[in-house]
């Protein structure tokens, strides 16, 4: 975020717990990455988590490489205790005077198999505005947001409903700067140096699950597994949908729907 940004965000007088919902592709990373300057809303992508495993190759991240690979899901068990980690490692719950311990990423792997997720010590979250955040690919069944749910008030769930056939022309002209997470597309968002980031000027690449097979594969377990999550959370009220065919369609609405709620 550069310092001009920053004096620009808007501040926020609640906090904002928010879940970003929808397909592969849909644009739920560009939506995080304008929030971050909007509104100074630090978000957690649990793709880009995982990314950073695979990188790093740590037990987690061979584990799902493979899994990623064929665009399949990560269990669940294991997916809740890293990014519930990830929250209280960064400040933005706090753990309640009942803790029995903290959560740390390695924590993740030692449930595997063996611990039950509901094990996770519970966490409360803060309501200090600054404690703000977004989470971009998580939860992504109902198991998983029931999990959360125990351990953290969330208090708003979006759901990017952009059409299917703007979604595959998207994936194909998708290009990443994996360390950072930055999206760009080379029809509606390019880099300013064609194939370099544009902060670091380090080279950006193709993500290894854009290929077509797996990326039928990914929309295919979407269908199944997370749209039952916005029957979920809609059940609960905290479900608001916004359409648009472009991610420059949608910023200005979530943005005005943000600010409404936590401004
Ligand atoms: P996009 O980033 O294009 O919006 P996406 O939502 O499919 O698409 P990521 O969120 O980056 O992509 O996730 C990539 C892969 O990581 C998924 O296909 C899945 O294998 C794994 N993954 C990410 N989040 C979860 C999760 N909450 N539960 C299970 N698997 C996950
Ligand atoms: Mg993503």
């Amino acid at each position: 975020m550069s310092a001009s940004t920053a004096n620009h965000a808007r501040k926020l007088r609640k906090a904002a717990r928010v879940i970003l919902v929808g397909p592969p592709g849909a644009g739920k990373g560009t939506q995080s990455g304008r929030l971050l300057e909007h509104f100074r809303l630090s978000a957690i992508s649990s793709g880009d988590i995982l990314r950073e495993n695979i990188r790093n190759r740590t037990p987690l991240g061979m584990q799902a490489e493979s899994v990623m690979r064929g665009g399949g899901l990560i269990n669940d068990a294991v997916m809740v205790k890293l990014i519930v980690g990830e929250l209280s490692k960064r400040g933005w719950v706090e753990s309640r005077p009942t803790t029995t311990s903290g959560i740390t990423v390695t924590g993740a792997l030692e449930i595997m198999g063996h611990t039950s997720a509901a094990k996770t010590a519970r966490l409360a979250a803060s309501n200090c505005p600054s404690s703000s955040f977004l989470l971009d690919g998580f939860p992504r069944t109902v198991t998983q947001a029931e999990s959360l749910d125990k351990e953290v008030d969330m208090n708003f769930v979006v759901n990017l409903n952009v059409p299917r056939d703007v979604i595959l022309d998207r994936i194909a002209n998708r290009m990443v700067h994996e360390p950072s997470g930055r999206v760009y597309n080379n029809t509606w968002n390019p880099p300013q140096v064609p194939g370099y980031d544009d902060v670091t000027g380090e080279k950006l690449t193709k993500r290894a699950d854009d290929c077509p097979e797996t990326f039928a594969k990914r929309l295919k377990s979407y269908d199944k597994s997370t749209a039952p999550l916005l029957e979920y959370y809609d059940k609960t009220g905290l479900l608001w949908t916004v359409s648009g065919k472009s991610s420059d369609e949608i910023t200005p609405q979530l943005d005005a729907e943000i600010f409404r709620r936590f401004g």
